[in-house]
């Protein structure tokens, strides 16, 4: 081998068996299959998911060239590079870099899935474990399954012959201990629909938290069955739940506020663009505070908020007063 074709190699080599041997322990911790993760189970489950991420991503970034992987691509040079005395880039950058640059496919879903996974990851590290067993497992799964197609189409085609065998039996290990956690998932929300949720679909949203639809909103405990988690701030809520689910504008869009003051309860908890079991896939407007469904809005001709008409008057009972 010539000097050239060993640091080619050397370069080219360890990043995906080592971000494999990362997933392989994230599916030996959560998919069991006798007993629960425990609470040390899920800290390195989400740290180890995040280094596997960091690292697959990565390892497609230097092969289209090492400095890529660089943060400041003009402060570094190969010397530096391999050994490791470089400063790397960013979760968000190196996925802007994949997109923006190699020119992959990467859909906002995907985007969305592993940023969360790094805010995760960042409050584990600053405040603990703050996350329900279920919740890491749901976006665990999320995070796998993107990591895997990633691999599928990106990094495993050009692993040569020996590379390949050596991460074959560690790659069948993740990809059924991937179907465990998504069947457990499945079956648990089966039970649920049948038993905690039956009779509250038309307050039934998606959990924030697990991203399952299985979050009871009644305006005191507002509750995920599937977590479990209670959301006693509607406040918090109804943010987090804009913020995750709301109406995202596409380029060049205008943005619209989703989130407004509910006329009833004159809290800021009106999600105007929620999904519920029973409004099967449409958006309605649903107060995370008093728990009502808003389906008469009309916005007031005067001031432009949204006021629940009494006798089909135009603007609303503020205005009227203004008005005298
Ligand atoms: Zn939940
Ligand atoms: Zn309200
Ligand atoms: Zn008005």
């Amino acid at each position: 081998m010539t000097e050239d074709e060993a640091r080619k190699r050397q370069i080219h080599y360890p990043p995906v068996p080592n971000g494999i041997d990362y997933l392989r322990d994230v599916i030996d911790r959560l998919a069991r299959s006798s007993g629960e993760p425990s609470e040390r189970d899920l800290k390195y489950a989400v740290l180890h998911l995040q280094a596997a991420a960091e690292v697959l991503l990565k390892a497609r970034l230097r092969e289209e060239h090492w400095s890529l992987v660089i943060s400041k691509a003009e402060k570094t040079n190969l010397k530096k590079f391999e050994k490791g005395e470089f400063e790397s880039t960013t979760n968000t950058e190196t996925v802007r870099r994949l997109v923006e640059v190699v020119g992959l496919d990467i859909s906002v879903d995907d985007k969305k899935t592993l940023l969360d996974l790094a805010t995760t990851r960042n409050q584990l590290q600053h405040w603990g474990i703050t996350e329900e067993a279920n919740a890491v497992l749901t976006r665990a799964a999320d995070v796998l399954d993107f990591l895997i197609r990633f691999l599928d189409q990106h990094l495993l085609p050009h692993l040569d012959a020996d590379d390949e065998e050596a991460v074959a039996d560690d790659l069948e290990e993740i990809r059924t201990g991937l179907v465990r956690i998504e069947s457990y998932v499945a079956s648990r929300m089966e039970r649920l629909k049948e038993s905690d949720l039956k009779g509250h679909e038309g307050r039934t949203v998606h959990c924030p938290d697990c991203q399952q639809l299985a979050l009871i909103v009644d305006g005191v405990t507002n509750s995920c069955r599937f977590c479990p988690r209670d959301w006693t701030d509607p406040l918090e809520l109804a943010s987090a739940y804009d913020n995750a689910f709301g109406y995202s504008p596409a380029p060049g869009d205008p943005y619209e506020e989703t989130l407004v003051d509910c006329p009833d309860c004159e809290t800021p908890t009106l999600v105007l663009e929620a999904e519920t079991v029973a409004s099967d896939g449409s958006r309605i407007p649903l107060c995370f505070n008093c728990a009502e469904v808003q389906n008469d809005l009309w916005e007031c001709m005067r001031c432009g908020r949204l006021y629940n008409p009494t006798d089909e008057e135009s603007i609303c009972s503020d205005c009227f007063s203004d008005l005298g």
